[in-house]
C-alpha cells in the first residue's frame, strides 16, 4: 500500500474490548499510543466497546422485546464505542498528548442501510488526516457507522476489526494493527493443543480460511477488506511487546509449509435425509428453502442413488439446527423423501494451507492420521487451499492434536513441517 506521499508513516492502531476493558487499560492503550506517535509515526486509533459493555446492552434491549427494530438496537449498541473513544481521548490528553475522539458518522463512515450488519461503502478521510496533521491522535469508535439517510448502523460482531481495515485503506495507512489479548495468530488453538505456536507471518487467504473456520482472531470482513485493498495486517498482543503475526500477501517461502494452521469447530450440527427421489430440481428445492430461512449451510454429501434414491447429509449452525430440520421435515413430506435424522455431537476439523496446491496427497496424509487415531470420517470437504472432515465431537481434540504433529506444526518439531526441498 502506498503511504499517500507523507513523510511521517501513518499507523491504525485498533483495541478491542478486553484492552480498553477499564481505566487502567484504557491508560495503557493511551501511553502506547503516545510512544508511537513519539517515535515519528501519526497515529489513528478505533477502539471498541469495554469488554461486556455490548452485551450488556444487548440485554437491556431483549428485557424488552426480542423483537426490537433493528434501527433502534443499533442506536444503543452504538453507544458502547462511544463511552471508550471519549475515554481514551481524555486518558490520552491526561497523559500530556492531543487527541480527538471521532463517531462513526463525523467522520462519514458511509454504509448500507443493512442494520446490525451493515457493510462500509466510503469513508472521508478528510476530518481524520486533519487532525493528525495537527499532532492529535483521532480516535474512532469502531463498530459504527452511518447511512445514506443519517441513520446509525453497527457492522456486526466484531465489527471494529473492519472499522480498523477500511480506514487503514481509505487513508492509505502504512500498517494495521490488530491489538487484541492474544499475542497473534496460533496453529491452532493452544487450549486443544498445547504445542500450537505462533505463526509469524500468514496469507490473507489462509487467515480467510480459518477466521471462517471458527479461530475468533480477526472478524472475517476485516481479513477480505485487507485482501482487497492490500493492507498489511498485523495481530498483536496489547499486554506484550511481542512483534505479533503478519496478515499479508502470499509469497513464494509460505509454500514451502504444505499446512499453516489446523481449525476446529465445534459450532456445526449433521441433518441427513434418506431416501431422496434422484431428480432433477429436489436439491434446488431443500437448499432453496433453507436460504428463504437465511439458514447459512457448509457441508453437502449426496450419496450416489440406488434404485431411484440417494441419501443426502449437510451440516447447518447448530443454532439454526430446529429450524432446519422443521423446514426439511416438511419438504420432505412433498418431495417423498425418507427419514430424517440429526447429529449436534459432531466436529469440523480443518486442514488449511496455500502449500496445499503444490503438494500431492495431502488430503491422504489426513485421512491416514485420522484412521490410525481409530476417528471415522463421517463427511469430507475440499477447497483450493483446505481440506476439511466432519467426525464424532469426542475425537474432535485427539484430531487437532494428531494432525497438528503430523504436519510438522508441534512447537520443537519446527523444522521437519518444511518438505521435500
Ligand atoms: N463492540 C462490538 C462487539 O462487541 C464490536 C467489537 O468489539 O469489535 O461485537
Ligand atoms: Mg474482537
Amino acid at each position: 500500500m502506498a503511504s499517500g506521499g507523507r513523510k511521517r508513516k501513518l499507523i491504525v492502531q485498533k483495541y478491542g474490548g478486553t484492552s480498553v476493558g477499564d481505566i487502567s487499560r484504557m491508560q495503557n492503550v493511551a501511553r502506547r499510543a503516545l510512544a508511537a506517535q513519539r517515535a515519528g509515526n501519526d497515529v489513528v486509533l478505533v477502539v471498541s466497546a469495554m469488554s461486556g459493555e455490548t452485551n450488556r446492552l444487548l440485554k437491556l434491549i431483549n428485557d424488552i422485546t426480542p423483537t426490537a427494530s433493528e434501527r433502534e438496537q443499533d442506536v444503543v449498541l452504538a453507544t458502547g464505542e462511544q463511552v471508550s473513544v471519549g475515554l481514551v481521548a481524555i486518558a490520552i490528553q491526561a497523559a500530556g498528548g492531543k487527541a480527538t475522539s471521532v463517531l462513526g458518522h463525523q467522520c462519514r463512515i458511509l454504509t448500507d442501510s443493512t442494520h446490525s450488519k451493515a457493510r462500509i461503502q466510503q469513508i472521508d478521510g478528510t476530518r481524520l488526516l486533519d487532525a493528525v496533521k495537527q499532532g492529535h491522535i483521532a480516535v474512532v469508535a469502531g463498530f459504527q457507522g452511518v447511512d445514506e439517510a443519517g441513520n446509525i448502523t453497527t457492522l456486526g460482531r466484531g465489527g471494529s476489526d473492519t472499522t480498523a481495515v477500511a480506514i487503514a485503506a481509505a487513508l492509505e495507512a502504512d500498517a494495521c494493527e490488530i491489538y487484541t489479548d492474544v499475542d497473534g495468530v496460533y496453529t491452532t488453538d493452544p487450549n486443544v493443543a498445547p504445542a500450537a505456536r505462533k505463526l509469524d507471518r500468514i496469507s490473507y487467504e489462509e487467515m480467510l480460511e480459518l477466521a471462517s473456520l471458527g479461530a475468533k482472531v480477526l472478524q472475517i470482513r476485516s481479513v477480505e477488506f485487507a485482501m482487497k485493498y492490500r493492507v498489511p495486517l498485523w495481530v498483536k498482543s496489547s499486554f506484550t511487546d511481542d512483534p505479533g503475526t503478519l496478515v499479508c500477501e502470499e509469497d513464494a517461502s509460505m509454500e514451502d509449509l504444505v499446512v499453516s494452521g489446523i481449525a476446529l469447530d465445534r459450532n456445526e450440527a449433521r441433518i441427513s435425509v434418506r431416501n431422496v427421489p434422484d431428480q432433477p430440481g429436489i436439491a434446488a428445492q431443500i437448499f432453496g428453502a433453507l436460504d428463504e430461512k437465511a439458514i447459512v449451510v457448509d457441508l453437502i454429501v449426496q450419496n450416489p442413488p440406488l434404485e431411484g434414491k440417494c441419501n443426502l447429509t449437510f451440516t447447518v449452525g447448530r443454532a439454526d439446527l430446529v429450524k432446519a430440520t422443521e423446514v426439511v421435515k416438511k419438504l420432505s413430506k412433498s418431495l417423498g423423501a425418507g427419514e430424517i435424522s440429526t447429529d449436534q455431537d459432531i466436529a469440523k476439523v480443518s486442514i488449511v494451507g496455500v502449500g496445499m496446491r503444490n503438494h500431492s496427497g495431502v488430503a491422504a496424509r489426513m485421512f491416514r492420521t485420522l484412521s490410525s487415531e481409530g476417528v471415522n470420517i463421517l463427511a469430507i470437504s475440499t477447497s483450493e487451499i483446505r481440506v476439511s472432515c466432519l467426525i464424532a465431537s469426542k475425537y474432535a481434540e485427539l484430531a487437532v492434536r494428531a494432525l497438528h504433529t503430523e504436519f510438522g506444526l508441534d512447537a520443537k518439531a519446527r523444522k521437519p513441517a518444511r518438505k521435500g526441498k
